[in-house]
């Protein structure tokens, strides 16, 4: 019964059923990648954290694990607790973002708001640095992201209390360095900046 069902989950998640006794070294990142979503949904979960789950993969692939996660969503109704660095591929995926920095919420709420009219500082330079295949509005992005003035992560060191972005930022102030904002409402979504 066992080897039934994960033969009809790996065709499932598009590779034939005889690559059940293949070897690990027989496949693909990408075919490993759909390994991975495989083990992770033959225990019927209703919650699956994906952790960087396309980032090590190439761009026609990434799009195909995409595609097949999105899918598997709507079919199963999942939900996916999608962790990345890439904001086009939350865009693609997700229906609310929260966007962290040092471990702290800078701003959340539908991927909509969060990424087509982002408010904070950091969300905003995270936008900026996401490329677009527009050779035209990459330029502006570029232009724009070199305007805004943000520092480098690698140029600061994390330093305890007031707002953990505010060695980074180019609107901090003394009321940065001395107090922690906190996350209000701010349109439709909450942010953490004194300033928003
Ligand atoms: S609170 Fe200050 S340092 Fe933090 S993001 Fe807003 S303006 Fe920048």
């Amino acid at each position: 019964e066992a080897r039934a069902k994960a033969e009809a989950m790996l065709e499932r998640v598009g590779l034939p059923r005889e690559a059940v006794d293949r070897y690990p070294s027989q496949f693909s990142g990408g075919q490993r990648q759909r390994i991975a979503v495989a083990r992770a949904l033959i225990c019927e979960p209703r919650l699956v954290v994906c952790d960087e789950a396309v980032s090590a993969l190439d761009l026609s692939t990434q799009a195909q694990v995409l595609n097949l996660l999105a899918d598997l969503r709507d079919e199963r109704g999942l939900s996916y607790l999608f962790i990345a660095h890439d904001i086009s591929v939350v865009q693609f995926l997700a229906q609310r973002v929260v966007v962290l920095y040092r471990g702290q919420v800078m701003e959340s709420g539908p991927v909509a708001a969060v990424t087509e009219s982002p408010k904070h500082p950091f969300t905003q330079a995270l936008v900026a640095a996401s490329p677009v295949p527009r050779p035209a509005e990459q330029a502006e992005r570029r232009n724009l992201r070199e305007s805004m003035g943000v520092r480098t992560a690698s140029s600061v060191s994390a330093t305890p209390g007031g707002c953990p972005f505010r060695q980074r930022c180019p609107l901090a102030t003394d009321l940065c360095a001395a107090e922690r904002p906190a996350l209000r409402t701010v349109g439709q979504s909450d942010v953490a900046c004194h300033y928003a």
